[in-house]
């Protein structure tokens, strides 16, 4: 499994899958995306994340990895680089369409900046998940074939903030900052189905 490693909470991730007995590969260059089956972009920051790829040579090996269907799980900053529409960022920066939705950019920063919520998640029974909110994106509009694995109430409007299409995942929370593993877990049954 790789883990994309320009920038942000690499560690948490690796460190994640490592509770679920799987070995991961820092991703910085085309020859390492070559050498796996699965990638995870992590919360950091995505404006920054875009210049970093530009300067490593990776918009155009994420974008032919995007098309051949990588299994691909994007949290936070790596939910708005796996958006096909992002509102509220810079024009330079870059997005990969992975999966059909459009997100808003620190989107919760008007009403509160970082909070943690109990949240019930589809095909997750048992109980809700302890989801961590950092500057998070939420989910505007979701493409047809876009599946909403859960919403945050926010003054009266559901917004999505965990989707799946195919074989790509995100959330707009960070699983990798706690120590419940069912959405890293989803993202490897995602991945030994893809292989
Ligand atoms: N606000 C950040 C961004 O725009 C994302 C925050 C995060 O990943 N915790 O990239």
């Amino acid at each position: 499994m790789g883990i994309l490693a320009l920038q942000g909470a690499v560690r948490e991730h690796a460190l994640a899958l490592a509770d679920l007995g799987v070995e991961t590969l820092e991703v910085r260059t085309p020859a390492q995306l070559d050498r796996v089956d699965g990638l995870v972009l992590p919360g950091g920051e995505s404006t920054a994340m875009s210049r970093l790829l530009k300067i490593f040579a990776m918009v155009e090996p994420l974008r032919e990895a995007v098309a051949a269907g990588l299994p691909m799980y994007g949290s936070c900053a790596g939910m708005i680089l796996l958006a096909s529409e992002v509102l509220d960022t810079r024009a330079d920066a870059v997005n990969f369409g992975a999966i059909d939705i459009t997100v808003r950019r620190n989107a919760f920063g008007r009403q509160i900046d970082s909070f943690e919520t109990a949240l019930p998640c589809v095909g997750m029974p048992d109980g809700p998940f302890p989801a961590v909110f950092i500057r998070a994106p939420w989910v505007e509009r979701c493409g047809p074939d876009v599946e909403v694995l859960a919403a945050v109430e926010i003054e009266g409007v559901l917004r999505p903030v965990a989707v799946r299409q195919g074989t790509a995942v995100a959330t707009s929370f960070h699983p990798e900052m706690g120590h419940d593993r069912r959405f890293h877990q989803l993202f490897l049954e995602i991945v030994g189905a893809a292989r």
